[in-house]
């Protein structure tokens, strides 16, 4: 018998905490999991999953119109915000009771409750009003958005957190942002119809990406007619004047927007606060974050975190691998780091982005000599469509091992080919290897394989030719 309640507890239901869990229980081990909100976090009830429902839904406006030049009429379309939310809710309750049947046929105990830690092998478990021993805790609460405490009215706005359960579609949104969730859903809210302005404190959106694709998402995004202020932040929120529960923002341009809504998309923040880290010794960093070790062993040897509360790479899937890493390590004896060396990411833009590896900017600071392979082109759909829209690819070579470097693609299916890129560049693709690679025709990504000449070298820092 063993001295704990558990052998391994899971603070957190999202991604990481659930896979870790369920994997632990399926061995044989007792495992506790507590979450506080639903089952499946971030990612499937107010994120990623959502999201792309509402990405697909946003898409159609723009497929009624180009179906036209196919010879089709598609009469008059509208758009219904309830029937979208009520059918997501329902998937999205689905999916939640499949990460809880997961849990419960591997037989893990789930709680539904706040858990703090109370000791390094204690949890509480608030709801419960009990305490529970566990030789193992996992920490995987992950994040939630920043809400810009310190702004005049930001209580008025919405996040990614209320976005999804909105009962009325906004007839104008400002959103206040230029990452992930600010341009994705500028787009899903523009797609929809809603008047759309995306205000930037940034000279260019989506400030981690390769600068040619930064420029060319906001050219095509302005030809969607969303409205980008660049260099601008918001100075306060307030109720309008109208009395019909509209806003007025003012913007430290000195200009001033009266809107429907206001979201508030400025990043996230990790969920430690009141969590018992300091009962427990475990220690975070300024920003909040757990400090992990490359297993992702906390300072006190019994408690790991995984996901988002740590300060790696804050992607679903990276989470979920870091939880397995755990598993193969705590439990499986096989010590086994995880990997954040090339991880693929899509940005659900319209146009979308895919992406893997170095941008021309971070390669530039880190070779001496460097291939750029570009095109910039019309893709075939929009040459019966008649749709103004530009697709990028961008390929980064080291032009003294031929390895590539990054591949960076915006258009249509750019989040599916960066999953499949992502496998050459882990293998260490060259751009021979691209080269050699027959073309499948007709497609877009079979400009990837047949740019043979680079659009440009860059050698020292300097752009050449
Ligand atoms: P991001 O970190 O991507 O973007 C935050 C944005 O807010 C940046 O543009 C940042 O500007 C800006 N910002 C930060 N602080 C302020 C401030 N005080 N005033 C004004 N602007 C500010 O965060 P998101 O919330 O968009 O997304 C969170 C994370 O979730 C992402 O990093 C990503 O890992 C994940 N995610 C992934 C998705 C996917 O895989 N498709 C989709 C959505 C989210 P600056 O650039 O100047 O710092």
């Amino acid at each position: 018998m063993s001295e704990y309640d558990y052998d391994l507890f899971v603070i957190g239901g999202g991604s990481g905490g659930v896979r870790a869990g369920r994997l632990a229980a399926s061995m044989g081990c007792k495992v506790g999991i507590a979450e506080e909100y639903r089952y499946g976090g971030t990612c499937v009830i107010r994120g990623c999953v959502p999201k792309k429902l509402m990405v697909y839904a946003s898409h159609f406006s723009e497929s009624f119109e180009d179906a036209k030049g196919f010879g089709w009429n598609v009469g008059e379309s509208h758009f219904d915000w309830s029937t979208l939310i009520t059918s997501k809710d329902l998937e999205i309750s689905r999916l939640e009771g499949l990460y809880r049947k997961g849990l419960s046929n591997a037989e893990a105990d789930i709680f539904d409750t706040r858990a703090v830690l109370e000791g390094k092998n204690l949890v509480r478990l608030i709801n419960d009003d009990r305490v529970v021993s566990a030789k193992r805790i996992l920490i995987a609460v992950g994040g939630t958005p920043w809400r810009l405490d310190g702004l005049t009215g930001s209580q008025l706005c919405i996040t990614s957190d209320e976005v999804f359960q909105l009962t009325k579609q906004p007839r104008s949104i400002v959103i206040f942002g230029g990452g992930y969730v600010a341009v994705e859903f500028a787009c899903i809210f523009a797609g929809l119809g809603t008047k759309t302005t995306l205000v930037y404190r940034g000279d260019k959106i989506l400030r981690s990406f390769d600068n040619d694709l930064r420029e060319t998402l906001r050219e095509e995004m302005v030809k969607k007619g969303i409205q980008i202020i660049l260099e601008t932040t918001p100075e306060h929120i307030s109720q309008s004047e109208h009395g019909d529960g509209s806003l007025k923002v003012t913007l430290s341009n000195g200009d001033t927007i009266d809107t429907d809504q206001a979201m508030l998309a400025v990043g996230r923040k990790p969920l430690t606060d009141q969590l018992g880290l300091e009962q427990a010794g475990v220690e975070r960093k300024p920003s909040g974050h757990i400090i992990v070790d490359e297993y992702s062993r906390t300072n006190v040897e019994n408690i790991w975190a995984v996901g988002d509360v740590s300060d790696r790479v804050p992607l679903t899937p990276v989470a979920i691998h870091e939880s397995m890493c755990f598993i193969e390590t705590e439990f499986k004896n096989n010590p086994t780091t995880p990997d954040h060396d090339l991880v693929a990411t899509a940005v659900f833009s319209q146009p979308e982005i895919g992406t893997v590896g170095l941008g021309e900017d971070e390669a530039r600071e880190k070779y001496a000599k460097l291939d750029i392979f570009l095109a910039k082109f019309r893709p075939m759909k929009h040459t019966l469509s008649g749709r103004d829209e530009k697709m990028l690819m961008k390929i980064i070579v080291c032009g003294e091992t031929d390895i590539v470097l990054g591949v960076h693609v915006l258009g249509e299916g750019a989040g599916e080919m960066a999953q499949l890129l992502a496998i050459a560049l882990k293998s260490g693709a060259t751009k021979s290897d691209f080269d050699r690679t027959m073309a499948v025709h007709p497609t877009a990504s079979e400009e990837l394989v047949t740019m043979y000449n680079p659009s440009y070298r860059i050698r020292g820092g300097k752009r050449i030719g």
